[in-house]
């Protein structure tokens, strides 16, 4: 029975309402205006070997209204050996095996942030963990002096359209349910949140909140749809003078806001003393937590220091607590890492949090490059990506200067989506490479349009080539202008290959290196 009922297509059961807001949505995505027309997953071999997916065909599991069960996880069903059309799709998009997928997802080293009300509208499910690629996710979301919803839907297909695997929706002004709702019904990637930002705009002072309200948020934005909330679960009254002395003390907006509210009323984090009531709301949407590292370092001097790693190890004892009642779990992790401390972080997280995926933000590997941002946190982003953690939650040029626009979205994916594939090729994950080999091919053979086409950024990609040499003409030209016709150490190479073959036995015809000098090199 259980099974026939998650297998059931809700495509089926959908309104002609609902359907017809399903298909204009998926019409605005599919503009002719974005000339990838894909929103969702492009791995190497997709790209390869040309586009798969339809992400409007697919199988969903039931929402939770009416359903009368009180855990809906795919980690309970995971371990009731029942495979769901979620990890169906998800062992498909990863190309393996589905009984991986479920032992993965029972195991809790592999999660699959899919809301059931989120499923309902146009998710295409994806998994975190270890057996996946890495991924990536992109912040959006506005504040309280700049942004609406037409510019956060803006942000959003940049994020989903150059590759973002989630996005989290921050915001944290204006009003904030009418912008989660147009960005849920629009993503069909999972969206992630937290939770405290919304609850702190609805009262005056932070200490008004109550720890009724904070857990009454969880539950609205449950209900909206969100696939994972970051949860600050982890910083205990007794760690916040751990942070205080620190040249950055409390970076994290939520972990602020926390230590803020515990010195104030002299009480404990109130989500550490109710966490089983956050897994029941858990339990009944399928929202994945995100244990927050509320004390992650903001400024190398901080790195590794006590304060991080106090509050690590209780977010290993709130992992077991959660996968005791078959909620799915991540870990948030740093911040600002030098490069030489990166790989520690990784190994302790996997220790403490018994493997659970680990979500970082970069980390930043210098502090002194404000606006160059995406490039200081790439760098500690692949490392980590490298060492073992499982998404990279992206950092654009923006970071510690302002709210991102569009174009800066764009800008921070595609370095988040360098530092990722670099991660993927460097774990040995089979045919991660394949997309480099096509794209190099490509480059030799001087196949201009095959070469933008399987690069990250195409229209980047056309748009400096076509600076200097925009006709049609030179889409097979044998240089570019970089260095030109004569010097073009790629046609020269093919010269010496067209004249002397394989087994370097000269041919005779007349190349036209012949008719010009070689270069010295
Ligand atoms: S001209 Fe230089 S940069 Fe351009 S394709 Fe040839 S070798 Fe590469």
């Amino acid at each position: 029975m259980l099974r026939r009922f998650i297998s059931e297509p809700l495509c089926l059961r959908m309104s002609p309402g609902r359907r017809q807001l399903r298909d204009s949505i998926a019409a605005s995505w599919h503009r002719a205006a974005c000339p990838l027309r894909l929103p969702v997953d492009r791995g190497a071999r997709q790209w390869v070997g040309g586009l798969r997916s339809d992400p409007l065909n697919l199988i969903r599991l039931k929402p939770a209204e009416g359903v009368g069960m009180t855990c809906v996880t795919q980690m309970y069903f995971a371990r009731q050996g029942v495979v769901t059309p979620q990890m169906q799709r998800v062992a498909e998009r990863e190309e393996l095996p589905v009984e991986l997928v479920r032992d993965e997802v029972a195991r809790g080293r592999l999660i699959i942030p899919a809301n059931v009300n989120h499923l309902a509208k146009r998710l295409d499910p994806m998994g975190i963990g270890k057996v996946a690629r890495v991924k990536i996710n992109a912040n959006i979301g506005n504040s309280a002096v700049e942004s609406d919803i037409g510019q956060e839907l803006d942000k959003l297909h940049n994020a989903v359209h150059y590759g973002a695997d989630t996005v989290m929706d921050l915001s944290t002004g204006g009003d904030i349910d009418a912008i989660r709702q147009a960005i849920l019904e629009a993503s069909p990637v999972p969206i992630g949140t937290v939770p405290i930002y919304q609850a702190v705009t609805a009262v005056q002072m932070v200490e008004d909140l109550t720890e009724d309200d904070l857990l009454a948020m969880v539950e609205h934005q449950a209900q909206q749809g969100v696939d994972y909330v970051t949860v600050h679960c982890g910083i205990l009254r007794e760690y916040v003078g751990l942070a205080l002395g620190r040249v950055t003390g409390i970076v994290s907006r939520g972990g602020s806001l926390h230590a803020y509210w515990m010195m104030h009323h002299n009480k404990q984090n109130p989500f550490y003393t109710h966490f089983d009531r956050i897994l029941e709301i858990a339990r009944r949407y399928d929202v994945t937590l995100s244990l927050g590292d509320a004390l992650r370092p903001g400024s190398l001097a901080d790195a590794n220091d006590r304060a991080q790693f106090a509050e690590l190890e209780t977010l290993g004892e709130l992992t077991e607590r959660a996968w005791a009642k078959d909620v799915q779990v991540m870990i948030e992790g740093p911040g600002h890492i030098p490069m030489h401390l990166i790989e520690v972080n990784v190994r302790k997280e996997k220790e403490i949090c018994h493997e659970a995926p680990f979500y970082t933000l970069g980390p930043l590997v210098t502090d002194i490059a404000p606006g160059y941002d995406h490039i200081t946190s790439a760098i500690g982003a692949a490392m980590i990506g490298w060492y073992g953690a499982d998404m990279l939650c992206y950092v654009t040029r923006k970071e510690h200067l302002g709210l991102p626009n569009a174009e800066e979205v764009r800008e921070g994916v595609i370095a988040y989506k360098i530092a990722a594939h670099a991660a993927d090729i460097a774990r040995g994950r089979p045919g991660a490479r394949d997309r480099d080999d096509a794209l190099s091919r490509a480059r030799f053979a001087f196949d201009w349009n095959e070469q933008f086409r399987l690069s990250l950024d195409p229209d980047r990609a056309r748009e400096l080539h076509d600076e200097a040499l925009p006709a049609e003409y030179f889409k097979s030209a044998e240089f570019c202008a970089m260095c030109g016709p004569k010097f073009c150490s790629m046609h020269i190479t093919r010269e010496i290959e067209r004249r002397f073959g394989e087994t370097g036995t000269e041919k005779r015809e007349t190349s036209s290196v012949e008719r010009e000098a070689v270069p010295a090199d």
